[in-house]
């Protein structure tokens, strides 16, 4: 099997008029980095969840992406930080939320998936197993970043929007395929919101008979539309290609319930899919034995 990752950096993109050369680079830059530590696992005969969990965590690691480090604030001038993660092998899952301080969220989802016997744990019941775990922990400071915090303030004095996620999908060397997604979710968002990212079938699904998937948007409408799910069901039920699925799902089904966002998705043939309705996406792939494409309108 033809071994390819794909991922993405949230669909809430700057405008272009906002992003001068370096920054541009910057974000191609650390895509290109996140495309390369799954890319490396992949060529290692490393598995799918392996890939997706290490390109997750290095956009974790990157304050200009909103998951991790670079996590937007909430109404309290906090943190709280969603993730979840699938294997389409065993069709089984793990899925954070609400939760505070954990470096690398995308790493405790993976452990509620190997480790516990539940499948989705939010609070600090999962920042306590994430200790029990030995995970890492960083300081509030760790987050703060100016541009978040000047968001927050924008945000108070108008809507909240999105404002990004980062994601990943994989096929393996052995033909599995696997998904993960992480987020700071929205700015400004109050009385414990929780989005798509962690919602399994949402945000984020994989199944070795179709797809894998991951998604960023407006979190209510991907859940209305239990969206990744539904790019998978219309594979499976409706015998559509991948990308006639996230067509249907996030060009026509979305638009029509007025949802903005996109889904990064890869078939059990290694075949990519890239769609957005929004007026960009950081997103990129890298296929076995080829270069990586980054992109971001
Ligand atoms: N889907 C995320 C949320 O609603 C935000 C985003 O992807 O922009 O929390």
């Amino acid at each position: 099997m033809n071994y390819a990752i794909a991922i993405h950096g949230g669909a809430g993109v700057k405008d272009r008029h906002d992003l001068t050369p370096s920054l541009e680079e910057k974000y191609l830059q650390g895509l290109r980095q996140s495309l390369m530590a799954g890319y490396f696992v992949l060529a290692n005969e490393g598995s799918a969840i392996d890939a997706v969990e290490s390109a997750v965590a290095v956009l974790e690691e990157n304050e200009l992406f909103n998951a991790g480090k670079g996590s937007v604030f909430n109404a309290d001038g906090r943190h709280e930080m969603e993730a979840s993660i699938m294997c389409g092998q065993r069709v089984d899952a793990g899925a954070v939320c609400g939760l505070r301080n954990v470096r690398n969220p995308i790493r405790l989802a993976r452990k509620v998936l190997e480790e516990s016997n539940h499948l989705f744990l939010n609070g600090e019941g999962a920042e306590t197993f994430a200790r029990e775990r030995n995970l890492y922990f960083e300081p509030d400071e760790y987050f703060y970043t100016k541009e978040r915090y000047e968001q927050l303030i924008s945000a108070k004095l108008s809507k909240p929007r999105g404002t990004g996620t980062v994601g990943a999908v994989a096929l393996d060397s052995f033909g599995n395929l696997a998904a993960a997604t992480s987020t700071g979710g929205l700015t400004n968002k109050k009385y414990g919101r929780i989005g798509d990212s962690p919602v399994i079938g949402a945000g984020t699904y994989a199944n070795n008979s179709t797809c894998a998937v991951s998604c960023t948007g407006d979190g209510e409408f991907f859940i209305r539309s239990v969206a990744a799910y539904d790019i998978s069901a219309l594979m499976e039920y409706g015998g559509l290609s991948v990308k006639e699925a996230c067509n249907r799902v996030i060009m026509q089904k979305l638009v029509n319930i007025g949802g903005e966002g996109g889904a990064i998705a890869i078939d059990n043939k290694g075949n990519i899919e890239m769609c957005f309705n929004s007026n960009g996406m950081y997103r990129g792939y890298r296929k076995e034995n080829s270069l990586p494409v980054v992109f971001i309108y």
